[in-house]
């Protein structure tokens, strides 16, 4: 019986990979599912290195395969920033309404508001990596918050071909373009492969 461990308790993750994944494992479970525990340091340089290092610390600890995930978003006029460190760019207490005051504080004076989105998942088998596929979406950083859904930076993303921020695009929608859905979508093919 074939098992996929997802390295992650985000339910929201878990629903998206399962949907996507479903037909080639025969259980997918999330870390608690699984019940483990493991608090993986995330102290790569890129977002490869970061998903690489949860999937096979967390695959030597199980049977079947592990996929993680790190993502964030890269602004240009930002070279780059936050990057890895989206989660936390704010500093000590960091969460998505200081993240989003500290980005817009930065990007105030700045003509070029072109930013990503950007996901890398890697699967791991046994304490090696198997896989590791990379995608982004491509958007701008707007000047206010705009829309309810989603989390993180979506409100200050705003996409051209849909008029509207990562935060007012319907969850639907948002799960077929968003860089995650991009990058499984990926997965999927190279998983097909195998
Ligand atoms: P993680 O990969 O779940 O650790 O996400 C890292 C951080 O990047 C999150 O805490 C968010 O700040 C940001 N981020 C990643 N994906 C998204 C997204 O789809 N929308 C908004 N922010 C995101």
């Amino acid at each position: 019986m074939s098992k996929l461990i997802i390295a992650t308790n985000n339910q929201g993750k878990v629903r998206e990979i399962k949907a996507i994944l479903g037909g080639f494992y025969d259980e997918i479970l999330s870390l608690k599912d699984a019940g483990i525990v493991a608090d993986v340091v995330e102290d790569g340089k890129t977002f490869h290195e970061n998903a690489a290092k949860k999937a096979v610390e967390i695959s030597r600890m199980v049977d079947g395969d592990v996929l993680a995930d790190d993502s964030g978003l890269c602004v240009d006029a930002l070279d780059g920033a936050p990057g890895i460190y989206s989660a936390r760019f704010s500093g000590e207490g960091a969460d998505d309404r200081k993240n989003n005051e500290k980005l817009l504080s930065l990007v105030k004076n700045e003509s070029n508001r072109r930013a990503r989105f950007v996901c890398a998942l890697v699967l791991a088998n046994g304490g090696r990596e198997k896989l590791y596929v990379e995608d982004c979406a491509e958007g701008k950083i707007i000047d206010e918050p705009r829309g309810e859904n989603g989390f993180g930076y979506d409100p200050l993303f705003y996409v051209k071909e849909y008029g509207q921020t990562f935060a007012q695009i319907p969850a639907e929608t948002k799960n077929v373009i968003s860089h995650r859905a991009k990058a499984l979508e990926k997965l999927k093919k190279e998983v097909e492969k195998l």
